[in-house]
């Protein structure tokens, strides 16, 4: 039985945290019961679900759709294509059956990239493999949810850039359910011998919020995303970490204003996905910074304070405490009035 495998590779860096990290997953569990309800997807499609950030992770290894469960997604910090690229061509490898004189190969695999980043990485090694020895036996679409994803690296991997400008709830349901019907489209052609290799997927694209892009060159690669700044901390209580997000108001530049959006509980696989080689050297001053968050672990009001180690945790007010990154114990006092100092942010 010659198998139609489909990639979902799934940026889950801080950016995507939140409210669009939960429609992605409300997404992916449209792609598979559409599938599953389509007889011919159901007996040829195989998924496999790889999450990248700084670093990438096979999130569910190649399955066919009726053993097919999606884990909640993790979060990391930062974000990688390379890693995504690089874990990518391994599961080809290792689940994607080659032709050979006794047997037939699977059906050319399709990928389907979403992300909304720029890339924290310039590295191009596994871009340069993946043109030299994958494009060519693969199908891949790029998603750039927002529009500010680096269209000219995902130009590199293929032609198919999808945009979706306005990320709401209604667009992403019309782009998951398209994913869906590329690959029901895709698997009835294979059952009706009308195609072997790919089809044209931005054929089928649904009007309005979503476009091709053509021309526009999105964001460029940076070490920081600055459109946010993001800071992981840990909970001095459960010692468990946490993310708090802050959003550009108005232009980039040294004194750009960053105001407190949303404070997320994390689980310590937050580390298995960032980069630790990446610099921890991006720093912010809270002057910049509008917006008290507090824990949402423990519920304290004081969730930014920065260890000697340069690390945050929170606490429950002034006096003593103990770092729950480094274990040292030291007095907190309040913040003198107008006084600023630099934190270290995430890189997005
Ligand atoms: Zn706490
Ligand atoms: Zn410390």
């Amino acid at each position: 039985m010659r198998k139609l495998p489909v990639f979902l590779v799934i940026d889950v860096s801080e950016s995507v945290a939140g409210p669009l990290q939960q429609s992605i997953t409300q997404g992916m569990k449209t792609i598979v019961s559409g599938l599953r309800s389509d007889p011919q997807a159901l007996e040829s499609v195989h998924m496999s679900v790889i999450v990248f950030a700084g670093k990438a992770q096979v999130l569910v290894s190649m399955v066919e759709l009726a053993n097919f469960y999606l884990p909640s997604l993790p979060v990391g910090g930062g974000t990688s294509v390379n890693a995504a690229l690089t874990t990518l061509m391994n599961e080809i490898d290792t689940h994607v059956v080659k032709g050979s004189n006794t047997q037939r190969s699977d059906w050319k695999p399709m990928v389907f990239l979403i992300t909304d980043g720029v890339p924290t990485d310039r590295s191009t090694d596994a871009i340069d493999r993946w043109k030299a020895e994958y494009a060519s036996k693969t199908t891949l679409v790029s998603v750039s949810i927002g529009g500010g994803a680096d269209h000219s690296l995902l130009r590199q991997l293929s032609d198919d850039i999808v945009v979706l400008a306005n990320a709401t709830d209604d667009t992403l349901v019309k782009f998951f359910q398209w994913i869906s019907q590329s690959v029901s489209i895709q698997s009835n052609a294979i059952a009706n011998r009308k195609s072997t290799g790919g089809v044209d997927l931005t054929k089928n694209l649904p009007t309005g919020a979503v476009s091709l892009a053509k021309d526009e060159v999105g964001g460029v690669p940076q070490s920081v995303d600055d459109r946010l700044a993001i800071f992981v901390a840990r909970c001095q209580r459960t010692e468990s970490p946490y993310l708090m997000r802050f959003e550009r108001q108005g232009p980039a530049g040294d004194n750009a204003r960053y105001a407190l959006r949303q404070t997320l509980p994390l689980n310590d696989d937050y580390f298995e996905l960032c980069d630790e080689n990446a610099t921890g050297s991006a720093s912010i001053s809270t002057s910049q910074l509008e917006g008290f968050p507090g824990c949402p672990h423990c519920g304290t009001h004081i969730a930014m304070v920065e260890c000697t180690c340069r690390k945050m945790h929170c606490i429950d007010g002034p006096g003593m405490a103990t770092c729950p990154w480094c274990g040292n114990s030291q007095e907190y006092v309040a913040a003198k009035k107008g006084s600023a100092r630099d934190f270290s942010r995430g890189l997005g």
